[in-house]
C-alpha cells in the first residue's frame, strides 16, 4: 500500500494540493485551481506525475470551493491518481490560535473552534475553513487533519510570546505572538539536524520567501520567531513592511484619517521590498542594485540590516549557535542575500564557502567551509512533505 495523502492548501480565490505516495514520499500530482468566486473564468491545472502522466488544463467557472474542488477531483477520475486510495486529506490552516498546537482530526467542533479564530486570521482562515468544508462534503470517507501553520510555535517560552501590553487586554483578545510559516521551520530544522547528524542543534532558521520569517530552534524546539499575533511583525518580506514602531499605526490614522483596513493593506500590500524599492521579486531588487540604483541599494540594506538583527539577538537568547539555515525562495535561491548576512556574522565564527554558496542545486547542502564553527545550512523546504508526514502520523496512531 502507497498510503497516498492530498494536501489541500486553500487561499480565498486558490487551491494548490498535491497527492504524495506517504511510503516513498513521492508526488503523485500536483496542481493549481486558480479564481474561484472572482467573477472571472476560473483555471484548474492538474498534473499526473506517477503513472501515466500528463498535464491537464480546464477553464471553467468556478463559483466557489466546492465546485473547485469537484472540478479537481473529476480531473483525477479521468486522469488519475486513484483518489479513492487516499487514506487522508492534510488542510493547511493558517492560525490555530491558543486551541491548536498540533495536527488535529477535523470534526464538526475542529470546524466551529476555527471559525472562532477567523478574527486573528481575517484574510486566511475563513478561505481554509471553506475548503475544508468542502472536501469533507465531497471525500466523506477519509480522515480529514487540520494542520496548523502557528502549531510548531505553540510551545514559545511566555516571556517569548507575551507582548508587554496590558495582561488582562491580551488574555481577553488572545493577543500574543503565535509564529507562522511553523510548518516549514518545523520540516527545515528537522532536515538540518539529519543532514549534521546531531539532534541537540541551537538553530536560526531563516525561511526567507514573499513572506519571511526567522526563528531559533534549540534541539528541535522553537524558542523564539519572528511573526507574531498576524504574519506582518519581523523580517521585511516582499511587500510587508515586518518590524515598525507601532506608534506608526496611531501616528497614520492622526494624520490621514486612515481606518485599520487601509492601514492593513499599507503594511501589508504596500510595504516592504515594494515599499522600500518599487520591487517585489528579489531577483529584480538584486537587478536594480546592481544597476546601481541608490534606492534599492538602501532597501537591500535595510533587508540585511534586519535579519543580521535578529540572527544576532536569536543567538544570544540561545546561548550558543551551531547552524544557520537558509530556506524558501530568495533562502534557497538568493547566493547574493546569503553571502551578504554570512559576511556580517563572523562575529559568531560564521565562514562561508564562497563557491559551495555560489553552486545551484536542489538538495539540501551545507555551504560553510569545514573550519567555520558555525554550519551554514540551504534545506530546500517542502511543506507538502511536511504536512503528509504529520497526517500519517496522527491517522497511525
Ligand atoms: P511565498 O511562498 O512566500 O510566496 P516563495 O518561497 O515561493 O514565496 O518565494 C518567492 C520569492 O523567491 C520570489 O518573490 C523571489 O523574490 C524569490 N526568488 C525566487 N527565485 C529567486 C532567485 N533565483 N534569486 C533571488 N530570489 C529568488
Amino acid at each position: 500500500m502507497s498510503k497516498p495523502i492530498l494536501v489541500l492548501n486553500c487561499g480565498s480565490s486558490s487551491i494548490k494540493y498535491q497527492m504524495i505516495d506517504t511510503e516513498t514520499e513521492e508526488v503523485l500530482a500536483k496542481g493549481l485551481v486558480q479564481r474561484i468566486a472572482t467573477g472571472t473564468t476560473g483555471t484548474v491545472d492538474h498534473e499526473v506525475l506517477s503513472g501515466e502522466t500528463g498535464e491537464f488544463h480546464v477553464d471553467q467557472d468556478l463559483p466557489n470551493h466546492e465546485v473547485a474542488l469537484a472540478t479537481v477531483f473529476k480531473l483525477f477520475d479521468e486522469h488519475g491518481p486513484d483518489l479513492s486510495a487516499t487514506v487522508a486529506v492534510a488542510h493547511r490552516t493558517v492560525h490555530g490560535g491558543e486551541k491548536f498546537s498540533a495536527p488535529v482530526l477535523i470534526d464538526e467542533e475542529v470546524v466551529n473552534t476555527m471559525k472562532d479564530l477567523s478574527p486573528l486570521a481575517p484574510l486566511h482562515n475563513p478561505a481554509g475553513i471553506e475548503g475544508i468544508n468542502a472536501a469533507r462534503k465531497l471525500l466523506t470517507d477519509v480522515p480529514h487533519v487540520g494542520i496548523f501553520d502557528t502549531a510548531f510555535f505553540a510551545d514559545l517560552p511566555a516571556e517569548a510570546h507575551t507582548y508587554a501590553i496590558d495582561t488582562e487586554l491580551a488574555k481577553k483578545l488572545q493577543i500574543r505572538k503565535y509564529g507562522f510559516h511553523g510548518t516549514s521551520h518545523q520540516f527545515v530544522s528537522g532536515e538540518a539536524a539529519k543532514l549534521l547528524g546531531r539532534d541537540d542543534l541551537k538553530q536560526i532558521v531563516c525561511h526567507l520567501g514573499n513572506g519571511a520569517s526567522i526563528s531559533a530552534v534549540d534541539a528541535g524546539h522553537a524558542v523564539e520567531t519572528s511573526m507574531g499575533l498576524t504574519p506582518l511583525a519581523g523580517l521585511v518580506m516582499g511587500t510587508r513592511s515586518g518590524d515598525i514602531d507601532p506608534g506608526v499605526v496611531a501616528y497614520l490614522s492622526r494624520e490621514l484619517g486612515w481606518d485599520a483596513q487601509r492601514i492593513d493593506t499599507e503594511l501589508n500590500k504596500k510595504s516592504g521590498m515594494l515599499g522600500l524599492t518599487g520591487h517585489t521579486d528579489m531577483r529584480d531588487v538584486q537587478e536594480a542594485a546592481d544597476s546601481g540604483d541608490e534606492r534599492t541599494k538602501v532597501g537591500l540594506d535595510v533587508y540585511i540590516h534586519r535579519l543580521v538583527f535578529y540572527i544576532g539577538a536569536y543567538a544570544t537568547l540561545m546561548g550558543g549557535l551551531d547552524a544557520i539555515t537558509f530556506t524558501a525562495g530568495v533562502g534557497e535561491n538568493s547566493a547574493e542575500i546569503r553571502e551578504m548576512a554570512c559576511e556580517r556574522l563572523g562575529l559568531f565564527g560564521v565562514e562561508l564557502d564562497k563557491e559551495a554558496n555560489a553552486t545551484r542545486s536542489k538538495s539540501p547542502r551545507v555551504i560553510s567551509t569545514p573550519n567555520s564553527k558555525v554550519k551554514v545550512c540551504v534545506i530546500p523546504t517542502n511543506e507538502e512533505l511536511a504536512m503528509a508526514r504529520q497526517a500519517l502520523a496522527l491517522i497511525s496512531k
